[in-house]
């Protein structure tokens, strides 16, 4: 082993957390038991199909349930609050991939209910950022600098009007083809239920 990777480790070894150790003891116990074999599939998404919802955990598996998707369904692209924020930004460039190195035909951005995004003010966060270390010099250094943080940081005033505007940037982005479907959708955290807002 050379110097640089003998530190290297040595790094690691110092920051890794109970949570990390944890992971990692379950991991070789689930690769030694073989459970993946139920797991196995394509890369490729056999319901021609992508999701982008909200990183919200009680979405984690209310979601796949609810929609019927199992591994290797469907191409899954999870941010806060489902949103596309930028029409050239990662969750674009995801969708786009999607559609066309794996034959994804319909997109659906499924939102939902008491999303934590909403009413979310960005200068909150900037705020709770002072409280644990960051200096309010080089906040203000980011605002002087014409970089909005107060706006990227903020959530949306409504589930449905977040979603239906990230549906029309998908349908109006120049890269889209027209023959790809976008839906919109939102779910109820609780019981799954999608209410269907738009398809276009
Ligand atoms: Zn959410």
């Amino acid at each position: 082993m050379s110097s640089a990777n003998g530190k290297k480790e040595r790094f690691k070894k110092e920051i890794i957390t109970d949570r990390a150790v944890s992971i990692l003891d379950f991991n070789r116990r689930f690769v030694e038991r073989e459970s993946y074999k139920e797991l196995v599939t394509s890369g490729f998404p056999e319901k021609k199909l992508v999701v982008l919802s909200c990183m919200d955990t009680r979405l984690t598996e209310l979601l796949p349930k609810a929609m019927n998707l199992r591994n290797g369904d469907a191409k899954i692209v999870k941010n806060a609050g489902a949103t596309i924020m930028h029409p050239f930004g990662s969750i674009t460039r995801s969708i786009l991939v999607a559609v066309y190195e794996f034959e994804v035909e319909d997109v659906f951005v499924v939102g939902h209910y008491g999303c934590g995004m909403a009413k979310l003010d960005g200068q909150e966060i900037l705020k709770k950022a002072v409280v644990r270390g960051v200096e309010s010099k080089t906040i203000e250094t980011l605002r002087h600098s014409g970089i909005a943080i107060d706006d990227w940081l903020r959530g949306f005033d409504s589930e449905s009007d977040a979603v239906l505007e990230s549906v029309e940037r998908l349908r109006n982005h120049p890269l889209m083809p027209k023959d790809v479907v976008i839906h919109g959708m939102l779910m109820h955290p609780e019981t799954g239920k999608l209410d269907h807002l738009i398809s276009k």
